[in-house]
């Protein structure tokens, strides 16, 4: 009897393995989702800035037009010069032309200005692109890198689940039904190591009789406490449970 206690004792070690590789297997796929959503975040960064550099580039052309319409003005009005006769009105005349010309230069002004704004821009975009590029292979390879290690959780969870079904096989069947109702019953770890009279399922104290009773492995005793299956286990057995 004492092997059989020892036995589902592995089997529990197998089943806690068992359940931390469906865990890693369910929660992988979440990382690559997440590396995934911080690519788009990123990628949409990358996006406002082209924009925010198509919108400079816009100003500057409008005004560039602006300025050549404003210097067309200028022109139109010098040529007239020519033909204005009266003094009065070559005074307002010149008056006029001095006006577009300071039109024209505010708009340089602001030209200038845009166009520091566009140089500006175009490094952050490149820089960003550049990062992007980066980024790009670099999720590439995590993607891959935890796509690699959910196929090797899922071989190795077939290998758990085969040895485990091997190990049932060697225990006896009351002894299974017991630990499958315990761990239905809402106790993951069903078993639980007993040593100096300590229940290593919850950590309380056990009486000295049913300690005593224990060491004799003739019958399943539940500790009275967490109710799970206890085993009970020299002391260094222990580190497992
Ligand atoms: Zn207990």
């Amino acid at each position: 009897m004492e092997k059989q206690f020892q036995l589902l004792a592995e089997l529990q070690d197998i089943d806690i393995k068992i359940d931390q590789l469906r865990e890693n297997i369910t929660k992988e796929p979440l990382k690559i989702e997440k590396l995934q959503a911080e690519f788009t975040a990123f990628e949409k960064k990358v996006k406002d800035e082209a924009a925010k550099l198509d919108k400079f580039e816009k100003e500057r052309r409008s005004c560039e037009i602006e300025l050549q319409e404003g210097e067309a003005r200028i022109g139109k009005s010098k040529e007239n010069l020519m033909n204005i006769k009266s003094n009065k009105e070559y005074k307002a005349a010149l008056k006029e032309i001095a006006a577009i010309e300071k039109a024209n230069k505010k708009i340089e002004d602001r030209m200038l200005l845009c166009m520091e704004d566009i140089e500006k821009a175009d490094a952050v975009l490149a820089e960003k692109k550049k990062e992007i590029s980066e980024r790009e292979d670099d999720l590439k390879t995590q993607i891959t890198e935890i796509e690699k290690e959910i196929r090797r959780d899922e071989q190795k969870l077939a290998s758990r689940k085969k040895t485990r079904n091997q190990l049932v096989g060697k225990i006896d069947e009351e002894l299974v039904r017991r630990y499958d109702q315990i761990q239905k019953n809402g106790r993951t770890l069903a078993v639980a190591r007993v040593n100096n009279a300590v229940c290593h399922g919850c950590n309380m104290n056990i009486p000295a009789q049913i300690y005593n009773e224990l060491q004799k492995f003739d019958s399943i005793k539940l500790c009275p406490n967490c109710r799970r299956i206890m085993i009970y286990c020299k002391e260094e057995s222990l580190k497992t449970s």
